[in-house]
């Protein structure tokens, strides 16, 4: 329910306020009410719309229900949107840590080779101290 503040007073004394109602009967239709009208107020109430036609009662709640399956409808894909986005959040994370592997990859290898090289290398110097030399 809305509402607009009018030039008329209401029993209290106060500015009265303009609502919309979105009941069945009356889907749309504005009326004037004490500012306190939620809670009781003064009991001030007059219709500022003149009634609706029949076909109008028939229509616009038809509408209304749509409205709210489509905006129930939109709460869901944003809902669903919002847990896509913190998936895609932790994936980008991820992406970034195996991205960071795979730049040091070439540099683990370059190592693990030094390695094996040197392991060789110094295999074959005690195979080299261990043969006798045969002085004649
Ligand atoms: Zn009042």
């Amino acid at each position: 329910m809305s509402h607009t503040t009018s030039s008329i007073d209401c029993y209290c004394g106060r500015r009265v306020v303009i609502r919309t109602t979105w009941t069945d009967e009356n889907p749309g239709r504005r009326f004037l009410s004490c500012l306190h009208y939620d809670v009781g107020g003064c009991g001030y109430f007059d219709w500022e719309d003149p009634p609706m036609c029949r076909r109008s009662k028939v229509v616009i709640p038809g509408l209304l229900r749509k409205l709210n399956l489509v905006n129930g409808e939109v709460k869901k894909l944003e809902d669903e949107k919002k847990k896509l986005q913190q998936i895609n959040k932790k994936l980008e994370r991820s992406n970034k840590m195996l991205r960071r592997l795979v730049y040091a990859m070439p540099g683990f290898f370059f190592v693990l080779q030094l390695i094996w090289i040197s392991f060789v290398a110094g295999k074959d110097e005690k195979e080299a101290g261990a043969t006798p030399l045969m002085i004649a």
